[in-house]
């Protein structure tokens, strides 16, 4: 079982910023309002991620380490139609398997804090009281200490710290109630707020995306029966482009959306039209049902497949003429 955990954490865990990723997202699915990312050394060192969620009862907290344990699927059924960012029950496990962690959580009603601890591949989780607001903090030490072939591969503390940084904007953009702090060997870098207005997210769109693109960029907001789309998209903004598409709440990656967006921008605006997609910016929240998109399809999780391709294609596109014809006017 120990051999199973390491061959699939190659998959999950590839580096710091994937270790964060996955942290995150459970923070995010524990319905945590802030959550306070510490890292030392481009994460190599060390991550902390410590959220102010529901936090995981002493009982279950040897369990959430274990592989295949998931809290957010109990059934078939659920698989259909997932609605949190995590279901596999894999990343605790495969962290732990090649790292020393920390986890120390509080449910709201439980007086005292609990922590485990479990180091590589030995997983004999020691559990212990300890002192911790409601919510759960996971102190990931060492990555790759016991697989050197894994740690060769961790680039400079610079690049892993990018890659970081790129992970916290990527799912900052989706949470913009939610509150994010990044701090890099003490010093905090990022600090996403928030606060008490209605356009919250255009807020956190200009603070992550920059003045330049907000101004440039079109909005985009549609919705046709289950499907819902919303967003921003702009050309040639005088920096790297900005490509971001979430589907419910989860960035992907997605060639039909890039499709559909070009194919509008064709019928519609030649002079918008661009040579290559390269130059193309857009930040798009689309929801749908979501027994309407399979995200069971890669272990990061980073692809979806829509049952109904066709017509999610053509929404966006729908969407988007649309968008774009309001422009011209
Ligand atoms: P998954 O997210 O796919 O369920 P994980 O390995 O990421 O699997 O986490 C295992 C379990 O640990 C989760 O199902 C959840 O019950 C619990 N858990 C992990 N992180 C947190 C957190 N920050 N707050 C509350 N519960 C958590
Ligand atoms: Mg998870």
């Amino acid at each position: 079982a120990e051999l199973a955990n390491q061959i699939a954490a190659g998959e999950v865990v590839e580096r710091p910023a994937s270790i964060i990723k996955e942290l995150i997202e459970n923070s995010i699915d524990a319905g945590a309002n802030q959550i306070d990312i510490d890292i030392e050394q481009g994460g190599c060192k060390l991550i902390r991620v410590r959220d102010n969620g529901s936090g995981i009862a002493k009982e279950e907290l040897a369990l959430a380490l274990a592989r295949h344990a998931t809290s957010k699927i109990s059934c078939l059924d659920d698989l259909e139609a997932i609605m949190s960012l995590g279901f596999r029950g894999e990343a605790l496990a495969s962290i732990s398997s090649v790292s020393r962690l920390t986890l120390i959580s509080k449910p709201e009603s439980q007086t005292d804090a609990w922590l485990v601890y479990a180091e590589g591949r030995d997983m004999l989780p020691v559990i212990k009281p300890t002192a911790h607001p409601k919510g759960t903090t996971i102190e990931v030490l060492d990555i790759f200490y016991n697989t050197p072939a894994r740690r060769r591969f961790l680039k400079t503390e610079k690049t892993e710290f990018s890659h970081i940084d790129e992970v916290v904007r990527r799912i900052a953009l989706a949470y913009p109630n939610v509150i994010f702090n990044l701090q890099h060997n003490g010093k905090f870098v990022k600090q996403y707020r928030v606060t008490q207005s209605p356009d919250q997210i255009e807020k956190r769109v200009a603070t992550i995306c920059g003045t330049t693109f907000m101004q440039k960029a079109i909005k985009l907001s549609w919705q046709h029966d289950d499907l819902c789309i919303n967003g921003w998209i702009a050309t040639n903004i005088g920096q790297e482009p900005l490509q971001y598409f979430y589907v419910n709440g989860r960035v992907v990656k997605d060639r039909l959306l890039n499709h559909a967006l070009k194919q509008a921008f064709q019928e519609t605006n030649k002079s918008l039209l661009t040579s290559t997609d390269h130059t193309l910016s857009y930040i798009i929240y689309l929801q749908l049902d979501p027994h309407q998109v399979d995200v069971n399809v890669h272990p990061a999780k980073h692809e979806v497949r829509f049952h109904e391709a066709r017509l999610v294609h053509d929404f966006v596109y729908q969407a988007m003429v649309m968008a774009l014809k309001q422009e011209k006017q």
